[in-house]
């Protein structure tokens, strides 16, 4: 009955095209609600944006930039905006519905947003990146506020980013708006605890799916893709527990050791222009190599469909947890499951990040600041509540994690768009 949009193409494998297949997979679950499912399929409002600047050789250069507010139902917009040059629309499509369904699952009062802009930060001056943020924020300020729409970190995005989008919003609008944008630095109504938020989560998630699996975090071998603010951080809290990380690749290469990396060590030249190769405590082997490596736990931590069919018939891993947006393509996730593999979906797993930017602008808004253990404490809890009730869901209809997901929170989304009802 509905017209199919125009301005998207997606085939099977992209990002919007696996996730309109992971709304497909739950429509069955959705009883009457099913009637308004087609409202996940399609972006509430999607902003196009040209983000001219001055580069420091004095050349006019033009980025695109986007916004897309995939669904408002439960609340304001919310997700992060990233910076990488394979931006496209129908990728922060994706991540802007990808965003609907996490805020839903861990029942935060949010609806879904994404933005980014088609660029290579690292060609970037520093003076540069700060043109770019803010003529991108100045531009979308048309559709983004505290209590519409709130941006926060993503790919390639960090604190000093959401510093000069504050700044730039509360320009525009007078005043000093911290809650316009989450992931800020402490002293700019940042909140402790949100920069390792998002491995905190994938950690929380990833040891109760163990535990329900009878699967011992001591000794448990680790293999981990993108060795950002997400799987650098899951790692180090995995060791703690008594793991060991065999594996790591990020955009410099892959190197592996059977007895385990040293993070102490590895850490700090991953974050120099070295990268992980540059670490000499392990051996260096070819990228796609990296899917054969034996190990316990696999974490995708970069970017979307990594995990592809041919990779899934390949991992020796018995658990995978998804702390990149989107890693897995749906018929990996099919070949996963056949072959006993338990996959964690990113809307629970990497949903640490989201629900501490929900602690960042309650304190924001309330002008009282929470202590570490609080914060730490409270994301805790709602990870392993919103865990447990999803492998419930799975239990009961004996379908994956990820249909689950998408059955608690589209209920929960489908519900208020049911009880808003229809404008006009
Ligand atoms: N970019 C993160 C995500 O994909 C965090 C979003 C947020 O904190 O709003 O979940």
């Amino acid at each position: 009955m509905s017209e199919k949009l125009s301005f998207v193409n997606p085939t099977a494998n992209s990002p919007w095209g696996t996730y309109l297949q992971q709304v497909d997979r739950v429509i069955p679950y959705l009883g009457d609600l099913a009637r308004w499912a087609e409202t996940l399929k399609r972006p509430k409002r999607a902003l196009i944006v040209d983000v001219p600047i001055e580069m420091d050789d004095g050349r006019i250069a033009h980025y695109e930039g986007y916004r897309v507010q995939h669904n408002m139902s439960r609340g304001p917009g919310k997700g992060g905006v990233r910076f990488h040059p394979d931006v496209t629309l129908e990728e922060v499509m994706a991540l802007s519905a990808w965003m609907t369904v996490k805020t839903a699952a861990v029942n935060l009062p949010y609806g879904g947003a994404k933005g980014g802009i088609r660029v290579d930060p690292k060609k970037l001056s520093q003076k540069e990146l700060e043109k770019i943020t803010r003529r991108y924020t100045s531009e979308i300020g048309i559709i983004i506020g505290p209590h519409t729409d709130i941006p926060a970190p993503d790919v390639n995005t960090n604190g000093q980013i959401m510093a000069w989008m504050m700044d730039t919003y509360s320009m525009n609008t007078g005043g000093t708006s911290t809650g316009v944008v989450t992931g800020k630095p402490l002293h700019l109504g940042g909140s402790l605890g949100r920069v390792k938020a998002t491995g905190r989560g994938v950690f929380v998630t990833g040891r109760e799916a163990a535990r329900r699996l009878g699967l011992d975090l001591r000794g448990a071998r680790i293999a981990v893709q993108g060795f950002g603010n997400v799987g650098s951080v899951a790692a180090e809290l995995f060791v703690e527990a008594g793991a060991k990380v065999v594996a790591v690749q990020d955009h410099t290469g892959t190197i592996v050791n059977p007895d385990g990396l040293d993070l102490n060590t590895l850490i700090p030249i991953s974050r120099t222009p070295a990268g992980a190769a540059g670490f000499e405590g392990g051996d260096k082997i070819p990228n796609e190599q990296f899917w054969d490596v034996p190990c316990d736990i696999l974490i995708p931590a970069a970017l979307e469909g990594q995990i592809t069919a041919e990779r899934a018939r390949k991992t020796a891993a018995r658990l995978v947890l998804e702390g990149a947006n989107g890693p897995t393509v749906p018929e990996a996730d099919d070949i996963l499951a056949e072959r006993g593999v338990l996959v964690v979906p990113d809307v629970i797993c990497n949903a640490g990040g989201v629900t501490v930017s929900y602690f960042e602008w309650v304190q924001d808004f309330s002008s009282f600041f929470w202590d570490e253990d609080e914060i730490n404490v409270r994301l805790d809890r709602i990870m392993m509540n919103a865990l447990h009730q999803i492998w419930d869901t799975a239990d009961k209809h004996k379908i994956s994690l990820r249909t689950a997901t998408y059955a608690v929170a589209c209920e929960r989304i489908l519900m208020a768009r049911q009880e808003r009802g229809l404008y006009p």
